[in-house]
């Protein structure tokens, strides 16, 4: 297959209409299966045109014609909502509901629920809006031209000049991204401050107090509440933020610095980051051994995808920043799309959607509703594979394999303390919506000195008075994702634990995990895998241990 093969008909808001229309008739007549299989059908179609029309404007956001496509499916998407949710409205209140579960499986049933409270016709030109302007924050990151060294660059393109050995290098880089920052403050803040009174004006409209319930909700989390949530948090600050304290005072020390600045962070190994070896193509087919050395079925994917044109890998100078994997599902193969700088986050991003991924294909005949699970289950996938390729690392990073595991891990802890302090802030954020830009940068500030005491930006001022959330584009689009990260963590380094002792049990043990896809909440499939759940006391605190052995 061929992603040249992958087409859908374009939809509009009269051929959304006639196909629910249709749908709806199968049900008057009381054919429940087919009703079902053909909406499963339909939307399988419209998200297979929608993942395409995105995709295309992240990979040129200068294009105007992909542009105006995106454009057009962020209009239509919330029509196409509207007729999700009154269709799940109305199995929900069939009178033969255990008919309804009988085709379609408990679990779809609990997210339809959950699905019915986010959405009201009365929030459709809301979605629109918040659409749009999330739009207007990926335009403006986009547009970044930085001047690094002589060369001209995106942000993603910042991050070799963010690990050079040479500390000056690293400080001027580091000024020149928080420059771009600072000189687009207004217009970042302008934005933000739009989205949360929208999401918070929605959250009215629906009755709720304000969007931190919708917002979860929005994340179909059905096992979980914000409670578990905030206890979790404080399991990171109690056993992450004092270790990664550790490591970035020894890092100090070793280095002989007065201070460790924030321009100091990203240099982990003080011989030099490792790095991958060779260009693209070097890459894929040194990734095309390890896979097959790791397992035979990730293997074949690997080279289904590569030889179907669906990697799109290296950064250009107008496409989108960041990393992901997104999916066509009339056709059951995934996308990867990444922007590789020459550093080792190639290979993690890599990794890590060839882990969504690999979930995605493995799970593409199941129902519509687990194609994909919901996010904090997705990470799992993604971010277990990032540990589970370290004893075939050589294969991308020949002898700098024990580095690059060393790296990866303090990396994984790193990241820790500011994935939680992402997900607080936004809880804050949304309960005080009436906050002026001001007062949300003090927010940060003050969480960031709680989980990163050790953050020290030096005379950068717009970090140091609490900028640092405006580069995350999941707190623009993608509320209350972040915490997900940290869950999905605790989750992937037990995977690793596993490896340790037994490789070939623990890759068994995920791919069964990978073909269950979506089809159950996050902790059942936690639990499915001979994980523990985050939640449960002491999870945290013993899979940090492990990793604090290899690194501390
Ligand atoms: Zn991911």
């Amino acid at each position: 297959m061929k992603i040249s093969d992958i087409t859908a008909p374009k939809p509009s808001k009269d051929s959304l209409a006639a196909a629910y229309t249709r749908i709806n008739q199968m049900l008057d007549e009381g054919d429940l299966a087919a009703g079902i299989a053909a909406w499963d059908e339909q939307r399988r179609q419209y998200e297979t045109w929608s993942s395409l029309t995105h995709l295309h404007f992240e990979q040129d956001t200068a294009d105007e014609i992909f542009k105006a496509e995106k454009d057009f499916a962020d209009e239509l998407a919330p029509a196409a909502t509207s007729h999700e949710i009154a269709l799940k409205r109305r199995l929900l209140a069939m009178s033969n509901r255990a008919a309804v579960e009988a085709i379609t499986g408990a679990h779809a049933l609990r997210l339809w629920q959950t699905d019915v409270t986010t959405f009201d016709p009365v929030i459709e030109a809301d979605l629109e809006q918040e659409a749009k302007l999330y739009s207007r924050y990926t335009a403006l990151r986009a547009s970044a031209k930085i001047e690094v060294e002589g060369q001209t660059i995106n942000l993603s393109g910042l991050a070799p000049f963010l690990q050079n050995l040479d500390r000056g290098v690293r400080y001027r880089a580091e000024q020149a991204g928080w420059q771009f920052f600072a000189d687009n403050a207004a217009e970042f803040d302008d934005i933000f401050d739009q989205l949360v009174k929208l999401r918070h004006g929605m959250a009215k409209k629906l009755g709720y107090d304000n969007f931190i319930e919708l917002g979860y909700r929005r994340m179909r989390r059905i096992d979980y509440n914000a409670a578990d949530v905030a206890r979790y948090r404080d399991q990171v600050r109690a056993h992450v933020t004092p270790l990664v304290a550790q490591i970035m005072e020894a890092r100090r020390k070793t280095n002989g610095w007065d201070k460790l600045h924030s321009w100091d962070e990203s240099l982990t190994d003080p011989a030099g980051n490792p790095k991958p070896q060779g260009d693209e193509a070097q890459l894929i087919a040194s990734a095309q051994s390890m896979f097959e050395d790791m397992a035979p079925e990730m293997a074949a994917f690997f080279k289904a995808m590569n030889e179907g044109g669906f990697l799109d890998l290296t950064n250009r100078p107008t496409k989108a920043g960041g990393g992901f994997c997104t999916s066509f599902p009339t056709a059951g193969m995934p996308f990867i799309f990444a922007n590789f700088n020459g550093t080792h986050h190639d290979i993690d991003v890599f990794t890590h959607e060839m882990g969504h991924a690999f979930q995605n294909f493995s799970s593409r005949d199941l129902a519509f509703d687990y194609l994909w699970p919901t996010s904090e289950s997705a990470e799992i996938h993604s971010m277990s594979l990032e540990h589970l390729s370290y004893p075939y690392m050589s294969h991308l990073v020949g002898d700098d394999a024990a580095r690059y595991q060393r790296l990866h891990l303090i990396e994984t802890l790193q990241f820790l303390p500011y994935g939680v302090l992402g997900d607080h802030f936004q809880h804050e954020i949304y309960a005080n919506p009436d906050a002026t830009p001001a007062e949300r940068h003090a927010i940060w500030k003050r969480l960031e000195h709680m989980y990163m005491p050790w953050r020290d930006y030096g005379d950068i001022e717009h970090g140091a008075k609490g900028g640092l959330w405006q580069k995350q584009l999941h707190f623009y689009g993608l509320p209350f994702y972040y915490i997900d990260y940290t869950l999905a963590s605790c989750c992937a380094l037990q995977f690793w634990v596993k490896s340790r002792s037994d490789y070939r049990a623990a890759m068994a043990d995920y791919i069964a995990l990978c073909a269950r896809g979506g089809s159950a909440p996050f902790q059942e499939l936690v639990a499915s895998a001979g994980l523990i759940s985050p939640f449960a006391d002491g999870a945290l605190e013993s899979v940090v241990k492990d990793a604090q052995a290899l690194v501390a």
